[in-house]
Order: C-alpha cells, then structure tokens, then sequence
C-alpha cells in the first residue's frame, strides 16, 4: 500500500533502497531505471542507502549512470548509512566512514572462526576467504566470499547453521550486533546500525529534518530492513519491486520541474524499454 504526501511541497530529498527496489537483489539496475534515476537527478536531490558495500552500488547503479555535474545531486549511503560518498566531479569520494575498531574487529574475526570450527561449519574446500574485514563489517561466509550461488542455496536451505553461528557470535560480542546476512554469510557490525542510523547522519550533514525526505522502498513492513526509516517517522513509498519503483518514479518526474543548474546539461538518454 502506498502513502502519498499530504501537502503538494515536493520532497527536498528522495531515499531509495537499492536491492529490489531500484535493482534486483545484488544485480545491475535495468537500463530503463538508470535513465529515469538521471533524470531525477536532474530534478531533485537524491540518496540511494542499503546495507551492501559501496562496490555493490558502484556495480549495480552508478556505473550504469552517465558521468555529469548530475551526480553532485546523489548521495550514496553503503552500509547503513556508516560509510558515505559524494560525486567530486571526478570520483565518488568518501565523507566518512564509521568501521568498527581494531580491537571490535580482532574479537569479531576471532570468535566467528573459533564459532564456525566448534558447530562444525568449517570447510576444507572454499571458494575465496571466509571471513572479510569490510571496515563497517566483518563478513564469515561459510563457503568463501566467491561460491557459486547454487552451492550457497544448497548449504543452508532452513537458515539453521547461519542461525547457530549468529547465536554463538551475538552471545560472545554482546557489544557488537550480529546478523545472519545472505544465503551463507554471518555479519558482525556496530550495536544499532539500521537504515534508520544512516538517515539520521545524512540529515545531519546535509542540514535537513526528517519531514523534508521522501523514502522508497521495498521492505517497509515491521521486520523489513526499511522499516527502521518508517519508524523514524518519514514519509514512506511502498514498491513491490524495480519496475514498481519505475512506474512511481516516471509519475514523479512528470511532476517536479527542472532544476535550473541541470537544464544546460543537455542529451537526456531516450528511455529504452516500455513503463
Ligand atoms: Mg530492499
């Protein structure tokens, strides 16, 4: 179900997720959507926030974005909102990156090996490391960080051995948060990093209340990763999906004008694909 705004103020801000709402999950968003995100960026400040790595977005989105004085417009929030990058007119620059320390990373990549051997989750043949140090997060993935999707599936169909090591994890870091992640992953993070955190500190740096953001996404129900943003009391899309997503946001773009600085940028790409 979608919630409109109640005023006719335009968002000062517009929020994506990333998997399943503007892309499918850990894919390259469709053609169609790259040329309407542009096109917005022509219109509105934009941020796209999700708990992957900022390498995940750079792959899923913003190599599929044309390179102009646009990009100033997006805000690019990996992990949560812990790490944050901004278009310099030549790269993706970070702001600031919150990792976890030494010592929370040394405790974390400590506790999930020695937890991995004692359930008997260790594997002499991996494709790729095991553990990763993300900065913001430590990653085990029981079969390597490069295994072929059909052998993760296979691995742990019930969720059970991810449920067991995040259970041995979380009760020997209590200061730490540990959540099972993707098909085989565990994930070891900062306590009380959620979508919500991440909005929070782009507020911050960008000088805006919560009442100038409009966000999309596709898991705003109670126990959705979106649902922190709704709980924070900003004004909420539902999507079903990418192409949901689309339809909204080429409604949307019929709606908000050009912004001055964007009109000199010229050769919009011709949206390719139906709407
Ligand atoms: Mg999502």
């Amino acid at each position: 179900m979608r919630r409109t705004r109640a005023g006719s103020r335009p968002p000062r801000m517009i929020v994506f997720d990333l998997d399943d709402t503007l892309a499918p999950s850990k894919s390259p968003v469709d053609p169609s959507v790259a040329v309407l995100l542009y096109r917005l960026l022509g219109r509105a400040s934009v941020c796209i926030i999700s708990g992957g790595r900022f390498e995940q977005f750079r792959d899923q989105v913003l190599a599929a974005l044309p390179t102009t004085p646009r990009l100033l417009n997006l805000h690019v929030m990996p992990t949560c909102g812990t790490r944050y990058h901004r278009w310099d007119g030549a790269q993706w620059a970070l702001e600031y990156a919150e990792d976890l320390d030494a010592d929370q990373k040394q405790r974390a990549v400590a506790v999930l090996s020695e937890g991995a051997d004692v359930l008997g989750l260790s594997r002499a043949h991996t494709w790729g490391p095991v553990l990763e140090d993300r900065g913001s997060q430590i990653t085990f993935s029981a079969l390597g960080q490069q295994a072929p999707v059909g052998e993760k599936r296979a691995w742990d169909p019930t969720g059970s051995k991810r449920e067991q090591l995040r259970r041995y994890a979380a009760e020997r870091l209590p200061d730490l948060e540990v959540r099972s992640g993707g098909s085989t992953s565990v994930d070891v993070t900062r306590a009380g990093i959620d979508k919500a955190y991440g909005i929070r500190r782009l507020c911050e740096r960008n000088g805006l209340q919560l009442s100038d953001l409009l966000f999309v996404g596709d898991r705003l129900d109670p126990g959705g990763n979106d649902y922190p943003v709704r709980a924070l009391g900003v004004e909420c899309v539902a999507v079903t999906g990418w192409e949901d997503t689309r339809a909204w946001v080429a409604g949307l773009l019929a709606r908000l004008p050009v912004l001055p600085e964007a009109e000199d940028i010229p050769s919009e790409p011709a949206v390719t694909g139906s709407l």
